[in-house]
């Protein structure tokens, strides 16, 4: 194996999703030249898979295992096996891999954080407040304020009005004293749109993700170059300073150069790339605190029909969060329910394909019925974690047993508030594979004994190292991650351009 040596301009980024391709915009458009390098696919390319998620494909089901796999990868999945140490059984996260990162895969509900979800954090609400509102302009995101924080409305479009469905719920909600507002999307939701979630979007310009908002214009404008199917092995660094990156890339070894390092290689991956480098170590905290929330689905079985897919994200209340004693989590429209072939396919535990034909009836029931998420901040640990082990890597995760109380209230609440419609509580998101909202892994704060990077995402002690994935959250909170991940890619940048 031969080993390359090439300049990446002004900024090496370590993976493409929301953390990397954000900030890689940003600094592209401040006119630094920038090398995004990710490890999975060009998601632009014809050969992905789109519109639907592979398990329903007629070829997944007679696949073995390798072409189960590149199949998923072609439709932008990790593809990685992950051992779950509390069980010792292996899984696979569903994150994304590819241009995009988990955006290309995600439900483009785009919600700010609250005020209070800010408590222990280095930066206040205020600070990141501007960039909330940029982000929410570039994303374009849709939406109604939320009643309960109507000063912090953000910058949204009103989006197309309410379903009837939807606007039969809203004033039912409402008439239980309630505070539901029109979600918060990312989804242009043009002609025939899917709502294509936890798969790649059909159609050009519907879906805003990192991938088709920031990486690919940054592309074009002529100041980022991508190199996809590279994955950065490790960093070389001395005396406080990174040197390199060592990238593999088709057989290649390549060591490439530049100025300032960001790493955005995700929450699962982020700190084992730190540590495979010897770096960040100082605090103990990396790979640590690893947080993904505890999110519960209920199909409203008697409730009324969504007419497309589109309105099945129209939804949001977050009574169960703003108030103090009530900070549990919001509560939101989650989207379509996946389809009979997929449930069935899916590997893993699996009562869809042991219930055979009673499965069809009982999928029917369910089929364009609404279904609401209970989104519970979970608390950070310290006993929670991800890192590389002697056969791979390795993840330990139990939700606390205050949370756990937490999230049995949670559910109790949304039972009583969607009563009428018959909520029936589901299984899908509460499994480990399902780390969508993965964070906390390389936390942020003011000192180096107690966090992993200072208010500005630089690893402590590091000259020209930063961290812009979701790692970074000292906290979860209970709202959904990705806008927030974005509105600090842009604060970090803004930074990045006085520094470069
Ligand atoms: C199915 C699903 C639905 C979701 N829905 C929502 C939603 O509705 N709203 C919301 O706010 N959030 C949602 N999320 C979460 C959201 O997508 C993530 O919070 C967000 O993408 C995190 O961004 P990131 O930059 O931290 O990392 P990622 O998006 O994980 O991107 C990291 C990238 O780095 C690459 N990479 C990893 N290691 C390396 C390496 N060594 N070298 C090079 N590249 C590397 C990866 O391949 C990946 O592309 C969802 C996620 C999923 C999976």
């Amino acid at each position: 194996m031969q080993s390359t040596e090439k300049p990446a301009g002004d900024v090496l980024v370590v993976g493409a999703g929301p953390g990397g391709a954000t900030l890689a915009y940003a600094l592209a458009k401040a006119g630094c030249q920038v090398m995004v390098i990710e490890r999975g696919a060009d998601l632009s390319r014809d050969e992905t898979l789109r519109g639907m998620p592979p398990e329903t494909t007629a070829a997944y089901q007679t696949a073995g295992e390798s072409e189960r796999r590149r199949l998923s990868a072609a439709g932008g999945r990790c593809t990685d096996t992950f051992t779950n140490e509390g069980s010792g059984q292996l899984f696979v996260p569903f994150v994304g891999c590819g241009t995009g990162g988990s955006s290309s895969l995600y439900g483009m509900a785009l919600e700010r954080r609250y005020r209070h979800d800010f408590e222990g954090w280095p930066v206040s609400y205020d600070e990141m407040a501007p960039w909330y509102a940029e982000a929410e302009r570039l994303y374009e995101v849709q939406g109604s304020p939320d009643p309960l924080r109507a000063v912090e409305a953000g910058c949204l479009a009103p989006g197309v009005p309410l379903s009837e469905a939807n606007a039969m719920m809203f004033g039912h909600l409402e008439s239980r004293g309630l505070h539901p507002y029109r979600q918060h999307v990312a989804c242009r939701r043009v002609a025939g749109c899917g709502l294509c979630q936890s798969y790649l979007c059909a159609q050009a310009g519907c879906k805003r993700d990192a991938r088709t908002v920031c990486l690919e214009p940054a592309i074009a404008g002529g100041r980022v170059r991508l190199l996809a199917e590279a994955e950065v092995a490790g960093l070389e660094a001395s005396a406080g300073h990174v040197t390199a990156a060592v990238v593999k890339h088709r057989g290649e070894t390549l060591r490439v150069a530049a100025r300032v390092f960001v790493v955005a290689a995700g929450a699962l991956a982020t700190p084992r790339l730190l540590a495979r480098s010897g770096l960040a170590q100082r605090s103990g905290l990396l790979g640590r605190r690893l947080m993904r929330h505890a999110i519960d689905l209920f199909v409203l079985a008697l409730g009324p029909r969504h007419a497309e897919a589109g309105e099945a994200k129209e939804l949001a209340l977050n009574d169960y969060y703003a108030m103090p004693g009530q900070m549990l989590g919001t509560v939101q429209a989650f989207g379509m329910a996946p389809t009979l072939e997929y449930l069935r396919n899916k590997p893993g535990r699996n009562l869809w394909k042991m219930l055979g034909p009673a499965a069809v009836p009982v999928a029917r029931l369910f089929a364009r019925a609404p279904i609401v998420a209970g989104i519970l901040a979970d608390e950070p640990s310290a006993d929670n974690g991800v890192m590389d082990g002697p056969r791979g890597p390795h993840l330990r995760y139990r939700l606390g047993a205050l949370d756990q109380n937490r999230r049995l209230q949670l559910r109790r609440r949304i039972l009583r508030a969607f009563a009428r419609y018959g909520p029936v509580r589901v299984f899908g998101t509460s499994e480990l594979p399902a780390l969508g909202h993965v964070c906390g892994t390389a936390m942020f704060g003011e000192r180096p004994e107690n966090s992993v990077l200072d208010r500005y995402n630089r690893v402590h002690e590091m000259e020209n190292l930063y961290v812009t994935d979701a790692s970074f959250f000292p906290t979860s909170g209970g709202v959904n991650p990705a806008l927030t991940v974005m509105a600090n890619a842009l604060r970090v940048a803004h930074h990045l351009e006085a520094v470069l």
